[in-house]
């Protein structure tokens, strides 16, 4: 157990009240006033027509990819430094991912090198479907770029923004520009329900259809007939009672992570330690402090005795995910790139960044690694 944590639930109080109204009046199944209304709050908030609540934010990118019939040996590009939770639904619908190096300035997928794959695969006629965008850390990834792509060969566009809520990239909220797009709310997540997701549909009838496959591709017939296979995928309304809550506070805790990030960019930024630069079209909402070292060969040794000097007071911290072509369960796919994530990997250092954390415990961090350095 940590007394700091990377990134901890950071409940309002404002949640209480949904969620006792949820219990007292046994609207405790996946339908009831909260589930209608943080849909409808998430529509407000996204200027979209259909938005579905989903279990996870992982059941949320699985239904994107159904949505847009994506199946067997379907090849769908995406970005090698991501989360799991990104790469298994693509794997669950028995389709490949494509693996995409980092681009070493936005860290994100290197938008050049998917132009070069996807022409490359379009003239072979390759079962091509689909492009996956992640905002990694918040940090918003070049998604007009990918946007261009997808349009001109024909692909769909998928905007993982999990990590990404309140992001914005050119003035556009992360998980918009996609076809469809997708965020989580679990429970180290700038906002959460515990656990949850929502998929950002264009259309109502999208969301609809959405729910449908949420709710085991069920016909609405006494009988319940199935013409296709479904899904258990629904949120619960006493969970979206804790969505509202949270919802009214989302403003608050995007700033509560920009502060933090600003005053450890303000104290530690050096040399040594660099942290992410955006360009001015990059708005992050700053999940994630995340900074590389860059102490020349000893750089990893370095970022290990950072995590191990933080450990040791009780504090977590984490090196960047691991490259999905490094990971056992996905080495088979394929993979382009000269070793920009890896290098990412080796490197990086994601900081206590909850937006509870206090001003003392920013200190004690920021001391343990000035003295570590
Ligand atoms: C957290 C995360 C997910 C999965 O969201 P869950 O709600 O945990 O299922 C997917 N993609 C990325 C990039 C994430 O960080």
């Amino acid at each position: 157990m940590y007394k700091i944590w990377l990134s901890k639930p950071h409940m309002s109080g404002y949640e209480n009240a949904y969620v006792v109204d949820a219990l007292t009046n046994n609207w405790v199944s996946p339908y009831g006033n909260n589930i209608t209304e943080f849909e409808n709050a998430l529509i407000e908030y996204y200027g979209t027509d259909g938005i579905a609540l989903t279990t996870t934010g992982t059941a949320a990118i699985h239904l994107s990819l159904i949505l847009k019939g994506i199946s067997v040996n379907d090849e769908v590009i995406v970005p090698t430094l991501n989360f799991a939770g990104c790469v298994n639904p693509i794997l669950y619908q028995k389709a490949k991912p494509i693996f995409i190096d980092s681009d070493a300035e936005n860290w994100n997928i290197n938008v050049d090198l998917v132009r070069e794959i996807v022409k490359e695969k379009k003239a072979k006629n390759s079962k091509l479907k689909a492009i996956i965008g992640v905002d990694l850390f918040g940090i918003p990834c070049y998604i007009d770029k990918l946007r261009e792509i997808a349009d001109e060969y024909g692909l769909y566009l998928i905007q993982d923004a999990a990590d990404a809520i309140g992001t914005k990239y050119k003035g556009k909220l992360a998980g918009t520009t996609g076809d469809l797009g997708i965020v989580s709310f679990n429970g180290n997540k700038i906002i959460t329900t515990s656990g949850g997701g929502a998929l950002i549909c264009k259309t109502r009838e999208e969301a609809d259809k959405a729910r449908y496959y949420s709710n085991q591709a069920r016909n609405n017939t006494l009988n319940y007939e199935h013409a296709e296979v479904g899904y258990n995928y629904m949120m619960s309304n006493i969970l979206a009672g804790i969505g509202l809550g949270q919802m009214s506070v989302l403003s608050d805790r995007l700033g509560s992570r920009k502060k933090i990030y600003d005053r450890y960019r303000t104290e530690l930024e050096c040399s040594e330690l660099q942290f992410h630069t955006d360009t001015a079209d990059q708005q992050p909402n700053n999940w994630l402090s995340t900074l590389i070292v860059n102490t020349g060969e000893s750089s990893n040794a370095t970022r290990t005795k950072l995590t191990s000097a933080l450990s040791e007071s009780g504090i977590e911290s984490r090196p960047f995910w691991k490259p999905m072509h490094l990971q056992q369960a996905y080495s088979s796919f394929e993979y382009y790139g000269s070793k920009v994530a890896e290098n990412l990997f080796n490197i990086g250092l994601c900081l206590p960044s909850s937006s509870s954390l206090t001003v003392d415990e920013q200190t004690e961090v920021i001391q343990i690694i000035k003295h570590s350095l």
